[in-house]
């Protein structure tokens, strides 16, 4: 591993002047992805800003009914946390569906967002990448490419993204809070992650130097009524070939409103618009959800070894839906 330097910061303020001050420092939060990255030689920060000891941790409820989880909240902390497992299951869920129970008392919220591609490619130095190199090719799109994306790729890069947490996160809206030189602002969890297009190496809307310190949970009453499906090769520790999570607001047997989004499909957490759009108005049906799985997977573009994930994602949302009509 190439040696860098390391700084733990104690405020805010101190981890934005040292990020700032060297062209390539890194965050350091809980370190489960980023550490795997440079003992590989992937990733080769000069520099290390630790951040974990920033007061950072907190979950809270604010006085409109936002949640509050803190960028440094570790993800079984926030998993097992009373106000994540009452109003917003589909979060405990996709979070406790994440990783091993090591792994989650580490790892943290704010670095869950930041996680990285686990295509073969792209964690191989020896192998073409264009989101490690830009302008070296992909070795996916023509080579082994069964965890790759169906939605959203580019002739650059066909990554899809890994985190289960932001799977549920972009059902629920949330909104992701970073500060940097100019002060605070709020990212909305859709826009944060981007698609590869021509550059695929740049993965976030975050700009150099911001630090996420938070995020919030839009105050859902019908949230409680959510679920996250994984399907993955082996029951625990794996990567989702296919994540679902959806939430159903249900009223006189009519479906009021709806959320719905995919993991394991895109460079970024897929969220599932025109289906959430024809569930509306709709009685919660097989039949219905069908439809609805149908509209989310019609953009599908598949390649020689993950065509299975069509078909795997559609009956997973129609799975995920059912399962949450049927504890309405
Ligand atoms: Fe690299 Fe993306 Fe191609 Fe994988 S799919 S090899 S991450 S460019």
């Amino acid at each position: 591993m190439k040696s860098f330097d390391y700084t733990r910061a104690n405020s805010a303020d101190e981890a934005l002047s040292v990020i700032n001050s060297v062209n390539t420092a890194k965050f350091l939060g809980g370190g489960t992805n980023l550490l795997d990255l440079m003992k590989e030689g992937v990733e080769q920060p000069d520099h290390l800003v630790d951040v974990t000891r920033l007061s950072l941790a907190k979950i809270e409820e604010l006085p409109d009914g936002r949640i509050r989880i803190g960028a440094m909240a570790r993800n079984s902390d926030t998993a097992n946390h009373p106000l994540i497992r009452q109003r917003y299951p589909v979060l405990s869920q996709a979070v406790l569906a994440g990783a091993s129970p090591q792994l989650r008392n580490m790892a943290t919220v704010g670095g869950n967002l930041m996680q990285r591609t686990r295509c073969y490619y792209f964690i191989n130095i020896n192998l073409p990448c264009n989101k490690r190199v830009p302008g070296l090719g992909c070795g996916a799109i023509d080579g082994f490419n069964r965890i790759h994306a169906i939605l959203g790729a580019s002739q650059q890069c066909i990554a899809t993204h890994p985190s289960d947490m932001c799977v549920a996160l972009a059902a629920l809206d949330a909104v992701v809070r970073v500060q940097g030189n100019n002060g605070e602002r709020e990212i909305p969890i859709t826009e944060f992650h981007r698609l590869p297009g021509d550059n695929p190496e740049i993965e976030t809307e975050l700009q150099p130097g911001e630090l996420i310190t938070a995020l919030d949970l839009p105050s859902l009453d019908w949230a409680n009524n959510s679920y996250y499906l994984k399907v993955r090769d082996r029951a625990s520790y794996a990567f989702a070939l296919v994540s679902v999570a959806v939430a159903l607001d249900i009223q006189n047997n009519t479906i009021q409103d709806a959320r719905v989004a995919m993991g394991g499909v895109a460079h970024k957490p897929w969220r599932a618009n025109e289906a959430e759009e024809m569930l509306i108005g709709q009685q919660p049906r097989e039949e219905t959800f069908r439809q609805a799985a149908e509209t989310a997977l019609a953009g599908a573009q598949t390649y020689e070894h993950n065509a299975f994930k069509v078909e795997l994602g559609k009956r997973a949302i129609v799975r995920a839906l059912s399962t949450v009509a049927a504890s309405a």
